[in-house]
């Protein structure tokens, strides 16, 4: 038999573990935190890497410097996590053709900005054509057919949209961005915020309420309560279930709902796309790209859109360390993530010595992460169309009888992001912390009646 606890909390990722917070701090003392892998942390993971520590999932803190303060850098602050300014403004003037040339700052940046234009008409076309269609087939944004313009193109949109459309992370938080370099890893702000209520010895979570390797795979719900089941066969019975899976694990079938969810519910979640960002760590024996701070940033020019784009080096982060970082998104992320390592380090040399000629040394390592496979988060972040409405996101955070949804992607302003992650628990947690006390006063007054 099972003892029956408040609140089940699913995953534990920056956003249930500050929902779990919430809840403790509010005098929810019997919560549960099943989490399917062997740790916390969810999508923020540093791995030690050639020497140091990388993170395989979110590296920076977004959105710093604004007239509103980031409460995740706020937090990094007070535990002095060590963070580096990244100055991506140069990254065009970094742009390299197959042949190792630089291109001339001038045609960057007017290349730049046609892309930049071009988004921005192509947006308004929606828009029009979402109000109206009878104004569709105004001017047609040139298609980026160049080497220069297609890696232009991807900068733009697989990353973020920012210079086409406003992000509520940069309008509100600030422009600016921190790359986490801290040995301690980004997840160190989470260890911290879990020692908050969950009882931990010399740095290790030893709570009883954290369940580690625990794989939920089946949600059964009612009026009364839920029954949560898990793959190595161990049932917990909840008044409430605070669910953080991704929006790839919810648009999967790892977790099956009795009764199945509603279908606003399910098209909903469908409705979201999934994002696939991956980044590739290269180790050297030395160093053979240019430095300094406006040289952080640097882009491949090839003819197929994606192709090993978008560069790093890690001297400003980690000096000395001889790491290149690699990002690929969506289609190019599961083409790397389906072939093997070695064959990703070779494609990635061709590249480089595209760019720095036939004499550069191999690299000595690679690491790539696989964050479409991972059957606990398939894919990166959430992406909600750009002609979408709020109903969507609404309709995705609502909750179902006695499960309640939270996670980056129930994040109305912020999503994409580990402050939206961090939010979205918060919040979540202040709702099923109402029902909780709604539940109380009836049992009050029921015991009154008696
Ligand atoms: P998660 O961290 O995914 O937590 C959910 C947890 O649920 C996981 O631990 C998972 O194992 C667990 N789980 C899933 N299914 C089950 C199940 N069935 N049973 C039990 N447990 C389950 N954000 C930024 O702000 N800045 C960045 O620079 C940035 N870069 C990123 C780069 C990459 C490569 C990735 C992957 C993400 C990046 N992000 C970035 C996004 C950021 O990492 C996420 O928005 C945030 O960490 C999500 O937190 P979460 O709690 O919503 O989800």
């Amino acid at each position: 038999s099972s003892t029956r606890s408040s609140v089940v909390v699913i995953g534990a990722g920056i956003s249930g573990i500050s929902a779990a917070k919430v809840l403790a701090e509010n005098g929810i003392e019997d919560l549960v935190i099943l989490e399917a892998s062997d740790r916390i942390g969810g999508r923020i993971r540093k791995e030690n890497f050639g020497g140091v520590s990388v993170e395989l999932g979110a590296g920076w803190i977004a959105g710093v410097g604004g007239k509103e303060s980031n409460p995740v850098w706020e937090i990094a602050a007070q535990l002095g996590l060590r963070t580096c300014f990244s100055d991506y403004s140069n990254a065009r003037y970094n742009i390299y053709d197959r042949s190792g040339k630089i291109f001339p700052s001038g045609i960057a940046a007017d290349s730049y900005k046609k892309a930049v234009d071009s988004a921005i008409q192509k947006l308004r076309d929606l828009d029009a054509n979402c109000v109206d269609d009878a104004s569709k087939g105004t001017d047609q944004p040139l298609t980026p057919k160049t080497p220069i313009e297609l890696a232009i193109d991807f900068i733009l949109h697989d990353f973020e949209m920012a210079e086409v459309e406003p992000i509520s992370t940069y309008v509100d938080f600030g422009e600016r961005e921190f790359l986490v370099a801290d040995e301690r890893g980004y997840e160190y702000l989470l260890h911290k915020m879990a020692e908050d209520f969950l009882f931990t010895s010399e740095g290790k979570i030893l709570d009883s309420r954290l369940k580690l390797n625990k794989v939920v795979r089946e949600l059964q719900h009612s009026r009364n309560g839920v029954t949560v089941k898990t793959e190595d066969g161990c049932v917990y019975e909840a008044n409430y279930v605070i669910l953080s899976a991704s929006i790839g694990v919810l648009q999967s079938d790892l977790i099956s709902f009795r009764p199945p969810l509603p279908r606003w519910k399910t098209e909903a979640i469908e409705k979201c796309d999934v994002m696939v960002y991956t980044k590739i760590f290269l180790k050297f024996p030395c160093k053979f790209w240019p430095c300094g701070p406006e040289k952080e940033f640097f882009i491949y020019a090839h003819e197929r859109r994606g192709y090993y784009t978008f560069w790093q080096h890690m001297e400003n982060a980690y000096p000395g360390s001889n790491i290149l970082v690699v990002t690929l998104t969506n289609g190019e992320s599961k083409r790397v993530e389906a072939q093997s390592d070695e064959e990703t380090l070779k494609e990635a040399m061709g590249v480089l010595r595209d760019m720095f000629g036939p004499d550069i040394p191999n690299a000595t390592d690679i690491l790539v992460p696989r964050w479409w496979n991972n059957r606990f988060q398939r894919g990166s972040y959430s992406n909600y169309p750009i002609i979408s409405n709020n109903q969507v996101v609404n309709d995705i955070k609502a909750p179902v009888g006695r499960i309640f949804f939270t996670g980056e992607h129930t994040s109305e302003r912020f999503n994409g992001y580990v402050h939206g992650g961090y939010l979205a628990g918060i919040d979540t947690s202040k709702a099923a912390l109402e029902e909780i006390r709604k539940d109380e006063r009836k049992n009050e007054n029921q015991t009154f009646l008696l």
